[in-house]
């Protein structure tokens, strides 16, 4: 068998020791004669681990006690929809600072459950950089400011947590987080897919605050309300109990690795290396503010476009997979998500040296 480096930006890598571990305990797991997939949610050796991973993020990320953390499902488009359903009446404003596409897509989900203003966007220099923090109008008053720290697409990464005073600030992390520590106290909440940075697809972590759980109205659908997945221990009915364990998987994983510290460290090191290469190369090119460039989605263009079937078809052959860019790019994005080696980034840097000085 031979895994390739997979640039994909999601559903994306995994740690090898991951999948690995996976593999070896998939027939039977944990001393119960059968798979995880195959065993109640409601048993007290799912319990157990299901409570040991949320209690593994809590110490990775050092989750205040006043924060719930929920695993549920929909994907983080869903709860775009589901985080002003629960956390704003229809009547109240809602803040949404745009500085890219997915930050696009979340003001249009949400349209329907509150008043949403956009408060700021980088649509007119095409998201290439987030919009400066003095431009954005604020009201005081609104039930929440949303953001996206990391856009996935255009690869344009807020570098801090904006100063968005009391008003609480919540935060699609779908793609950034356990990146590089963060200080969720800052947040009201945080919420992502786990398809990036976290395991598989079709799991989502919110990690929300207790004042702003006890927004929820209690005339929405129970399955909708984040209270009542919280009362529930995300048991309300059956979770995605794969996906809930693979997660947990690589929490251990980041914590065997010297946890979220660490990753950042060598995120930037990934990072540094393939921005490095591309700014001095004088044949690829990013368009991104180099002071926003996202540590996670690196997106490069080529200088002829006629190029790109090439380049696409002969990283391939070499084991770098992926790499093709967002349809609404265009170019190629690597996306070096915490399971790509720095192994990997400098397998593609060569191959792209090499590529440039064949085609150049
Ligand atoms: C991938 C991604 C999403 C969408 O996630 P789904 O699971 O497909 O709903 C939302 N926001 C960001 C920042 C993403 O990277």
């Amino acid at each position: 068998m031979s895994r390739g480096y997979n640039f994909s930006a999601g559903p994306a890598a995994l740690p090898e020791a991951v999948l690995r571990r996976a593999q070896a305990e998939l027939l039977e797991w944990d001393g119960v004669s059968a798979s995880v997939m195959e065993v109640s949610h409601r048993g007290k050796d799912f319990m157990a681990m299901a409570q040991r991973a949320e209690a593994d993020l809590r110490s990775l990320m050092t989750i205040p006690s006043n924060y719930h953390v929920l695993f549920l499902q929909g994907g983080a488009t869903q709860h775009f929809a589901q985080i002003p359903m629960n956390i704003a009446r229809r009547d109240e404003r809602a803040d949404y600072v745009v500085s890219g596409d997915w930050g696009e897509k979340a003001v249009r989900e949400a349209g329907p459950m509150v008043k949403v203003h956009v408060a700021a966007t980088s649509a007119a220099n095409a998201h290439t950089a987030p919009p400066p923090r003095d431009t954005w109008d604020l009201d005081p008053h609104a039930a929440y400011v949303h953001y996206t720290p990391n856009e996935t697409i255009r690869g344009v990464e807020f570098m801090d947590v904006p100063d968005v005073g009391d008003v609480p600030l919540v935060a699609d992390f779908s793609s950034s987080i356990l990146s590089h520590p963060v200080d969720v106290s800052k947040f009201g909440l945080i919420y992502a897919g786990a398809q990036k940075n976290i395991g598989a697809a079709g799991l989502v972590v919110v990690i929300v605050r207790d004042d702003l759980l006890a927004r929820s109205p209690k005339d929405i659908p129970k399955i909708f309300s984040y209270a009542e997945h919280a009362a529930n221990g995300s048991l309300l009915n059956t979770p995605n109990t794969f996906g809930w364990y693979l997660s947990g998987l690589v929490f251990e994983w980041i914590r065997d690795n010297g946890g979220v510290a660490e990753m950042a460290r060598r995120n930037q090191a990934k990072a540094d290396m393939l921005y490095g290469y591309i700014d001095g190369s004088g044949f690829y090119r990013n368009p991104v503010d180099p002071a926003a460039r996202s540590r996670m989605n690196v997106p490069f263009t080529l200088p002829d476009a006629q190029l790109d079937a090439a380049f696409l078809r002969e990283s391939h052959d070499a084991g770098l997979l992926a790499l093709k860019g967002h349809k609404l790019v265009g170019g190629m994005r690597a996306s070096i998500y915490n399971a790509m080696p720095i192994e990997g980034v400098r397998a593609l840097v060569d191959f792209m040296r090499d590529f440039a000085r064949r085609n150049g």
